[in-house]
């Protein structure tokens, strides 16, 4: 009896995250999305290469055990991994940065971090607002080559990316842009880094992070300014890889391309922010 209880106990108490999605492990087949940028992920933890004639910047390392997979995908699409020459993230938790030291040592590229993520990033986690009681978000430190700060241009053999800072999910929570040409084309990608609040959150007065609110206000107001054809982010399900895949032919419209989908996805995101702000602020006049 006492047995049963315990273990019902500790079913009760492990964190959700203890089981990772197998979403976020199972493979995707890499594919070149657009011009020069290319998804080297897995179905849900998106990882993307932009390839150059002086070396590739790969965005997302994801978990741990992500790195084999990444490599594979690279080189599936005939590019070296060892030409790997820049790291960048959209945010730094576990499911989007445990790979990264490893990725780091095996390609020796300079790893370029958002001023606020430094700390969370070089801590493995350990400082992270959300995380830092909770050892299942910690990863491998990593030793951050460049600090980049808003508005930044991350810059490689000809292709141009601009770190925006969109705090609120982590407090240097990246969204990348950056332009590619297809067919003769000129398209503006978005790569968020993330734009929902982790749920239960206090946005008011957490004393780890009390700018919080008013970081997501301020991340949705950019959000809504950035021009957008092509839509990504640092998870499938943000833009809806799984429903855009299928329809990606030669001949057809791509379907990446979705400036609708992504107003879509930042209004939903901001209204559900919004309703939680007003429930916890109405909470404290009570
Ligand atoms: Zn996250």
């Amino acid at each position: 009896m006492l047995a049963r209880l315990l273990l019902l106990l500790t079913a009760l108490t492990l964190p959700a995250i203890a089981s990772p999605n197998p979403e976020w492990t199972a493979n995707h087949a890499p594919f070149r999305i657009a011009g020069n940028l290319y998804y080297v992920g897995s179905n849900d933890l998106a990882a993307y290469l932009i390839t150059t004639p002086q070396g590739n910047i790969l965005i997302n390392s994801n978990l741990a055990t992500s790195p084999p997979q990444i490599q594979h995908n690279i080189e599936a699409l005939g590019f070296r991994f060892a030409d790997t020459k820049i790291l960048l993230n959209g945010q730094s938790h576990y499911d989007h940065i445990a790979g990264m030291a490893e990725i780091q040592r095996l390609t020796h590229a300079k790893v370029e971090v958002m001023d606020a993520d430094v700390p969370d990033t070089e801590s493995g986690g350990r400082t992270d607002f959300y995380f830092y009681n909770d050892p299942t978000g910690f990863f491998t430190p990593v030793k951050v080559d460049h600090i980049l700060h808003d508005g930044e241009q991350v810059k490689l053999g000809g292709t141009t990316l601009t770190a925006h800072l969109t705090p609120g999910h982590t407090k240097g929570c990246t969204t990348w842009t950056m332009q590619v040409t297809e067919s003769g084309r000129t398209y503006n990608v978005v790569i968020l880094g993330g734009v929902s609040a982790n749920a239960p959150n206090n946005f008011i007065d957490d004393p780890r992070y009390p700018t919080e609110a008013r970081d997501f206000i301020k991340t949705f107001q950019i959000l809504h300014s950035l021009p957008c054809d092509i839509f990504l982010g640092a998870h499938g399900l943000y833009f809806n890889l799984k429903e855009k895949y299928p329809r990606l032919k030669p001949g057809s419209p791509n379907p990446f391309v979705d400036p609708a989908g992504y107003k879509a996805y930042i209004d939903e995101r901001e209204q559900t922010f919004r309703t939680e702000l007003a429930k916890q602020t109405a909470a404290r006049h009570k």
